[in-house]
This record gives C-alpha cells, structure tokens and sequence, in this order.
C-alpha cells in the first residue's frame, strides 16, 4: 500500500527536488505539491494524506506544523529555524494526538553520521567549534545542523580544562563566532558553496577534524524518504533522525 504525501514549499529549491526525486520511489505517492498562495488546511481537508512534507521557511514553519498535527496528519519537517519551544510544544500536541511526527534539522545521511561520530568525540575533547559554510540564498544563520550538533556534542562534552580558559574578555566579541550551547558557531555564506560543516575539537597537542559536504539536494533525498517511511510507525514527535537510522 502506497504513502500518501502532500509537499508544503513545492515551488522552492528543495521541493523541486523533491518532487523530481519522489517519482523513482513506488511505495510514496505525491498526491500535490503546495506553496505560499494555498490554504494549508483546505488542502489537508480535501486530500486526507498520510505525512505533510515541509520544506518553506523559518517564518511560516511553526504555524504549518501546527496546522498539520491539527488536521491529524503526520509532519515531516526539513524546515529549519524552529526554537527549541517550539519544538516542545509541537511535541506535545503530538503526543495528545498519538501522531508520529518528524523534525530534521538535516535530512543528509552523512551529515547524521558526523553529528554522531562528533557526539562521541566530545567526551574527549576539552574544546569543540564548528563552522559551517552555505550558499548565499540561505534564509537562516548558524544552520539548524549547527545548532543541533551542538547541542548533541553539549549533553557528553568533556570538563573544559581549567588551566586553560579562554581570555574572559572575549566572551562576546562577534569575531568568535555565536555561541550556542556554549559553542562558538562561525557561519559562512558563499557563491560556489553549498552545504560544509567542519566540527573541530582541541585537545592539549592535538585536534580532530570531522567534516562533511552534501554536493547537493540530492544528498538529503534517501534520509527524507527513510522517514516517510518511519514516522508512519511513530506515535510521537521525534526531533533529528539519528535516533532513527
Ligand atoms: P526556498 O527555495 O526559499 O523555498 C521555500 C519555498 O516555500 C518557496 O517556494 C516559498 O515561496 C515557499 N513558502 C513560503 N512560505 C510558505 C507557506 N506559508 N506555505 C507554503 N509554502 C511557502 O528554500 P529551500 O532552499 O527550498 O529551503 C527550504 C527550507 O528547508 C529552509 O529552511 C532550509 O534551511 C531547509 N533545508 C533543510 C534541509 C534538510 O535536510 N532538512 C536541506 C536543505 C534545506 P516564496 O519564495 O514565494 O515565498
């Protein structure tokens, strides 16, 4: 039996490869693709699929997301820029509604695997940054990869060396990057770029250095159809995809 899928942000630059992608895979059925001039909810009514698809922007993904769980349909959200509030309370009325639900920060199998293999770097490592490179048409700065490998890296970080501080004076000094989790992020925004994250740790006498590169937005389609897939089994809201693969 076929998964019925609405994709929300259709006419964006993911959406098309999304829509270009999702032909080649029997068992997920596009039924429409939606952008910024349809009513969501009209469209949920009129279609009943099993998984909205979300990829628009930071702005209008919260109120989408809302409007999703509320028709009873399972999201799956590639959006970025969602606050940590946010996500619980869209955790929450997933949970009152036994509704499976998806939020991935980063649909790309690589870049779950250096998100993992950095959560287990981290408890050997008294210093962590990351810098992460995009193309210039991203809408939101540091990434939700950045912010998520933080805060993954954060819950099994290492004691920072008290011997060896970082001069207190430049704490917030912007030349440092934006400090999330207590680790600095540097973005960078490039013509020619599309999607790099460095995670570099610091040890007395050594550093480590775990990247990837998505070349493109085909990198994101194989994880992106996994959790169609997935979250037709879920009866809850699960935030990142490393808990499922
Ligand atoms: P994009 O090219 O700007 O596409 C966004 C699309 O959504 C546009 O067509 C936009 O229309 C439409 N839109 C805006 N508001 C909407 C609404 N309320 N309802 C329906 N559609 C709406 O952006 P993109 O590069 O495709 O990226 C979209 C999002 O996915 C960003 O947050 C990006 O960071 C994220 N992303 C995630 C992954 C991942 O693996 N999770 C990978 C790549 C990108 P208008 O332009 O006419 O406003």
């Amino acid at each position: 039996m076929s998964i019925n899928i609405i994709l929300n942000g259709a006419h964006g630059k993911m959406g098309k490869t999304v829509a270009q992608a999702i032909v080649n895979e029997p068992d997920l059925q596009l039924l429409a693709g939606l952008d910024h001039q349809d009513d969501l909810k009209k469209e949920l009514k009129k279609y009943h699929p099993d998984i909205v698809i979300d990829f628009t922007t930071p702005q209008t993904v919260f109120d989408n997301a809302n409007t999703i769980i509320e028709c009873g349909v399972r999201p799956v959200i590639g959006t970025t820029g969602l606050l940590a509030e946010q996500i619980k309370k869209l955790e929450i009325v997933c949970k009152q509604k036994s509704l499976g639900g998806i939020i991935a920060p980063n649909f790309s199998i690589g870049a779950i695997l250096m998100m993992r293999f950095s959560e287990m770097a981290a408890c050997y490592f008294s210093d962590v940054e990351i810098v992460e490179m995009h193309h210039p048409q991203k809408r939101d700065a540091p990434s939700g990869t950045a912010q998520k490998t933080a805060e993954l890296i954060a819950n099994n970080k290492k004691q920072k060396n008290a011997s060896a501080p970082i001069d207190a004076t430049l704490k917030n000094n912007m030349a440092r990057g934006k400090s999330h989790c207590d680790i600095p992020i540097h973005a960078m925004r490039l013509s020619g770029a599309f999607a790099r994250q460095s995670v570099v740790f610091g040890n007395s006498g050594e550093l480590l250095t775990i990247q990837h590169d998505a070349l493109d937005r085909n990198a994101m389609m194989p994880g992106l159809f996994l959790c169609c897939r997935k979250v037709m089994q879920l009866n809850h809201l699960v935030y990142g995809i490393e808990k499922l693969i």
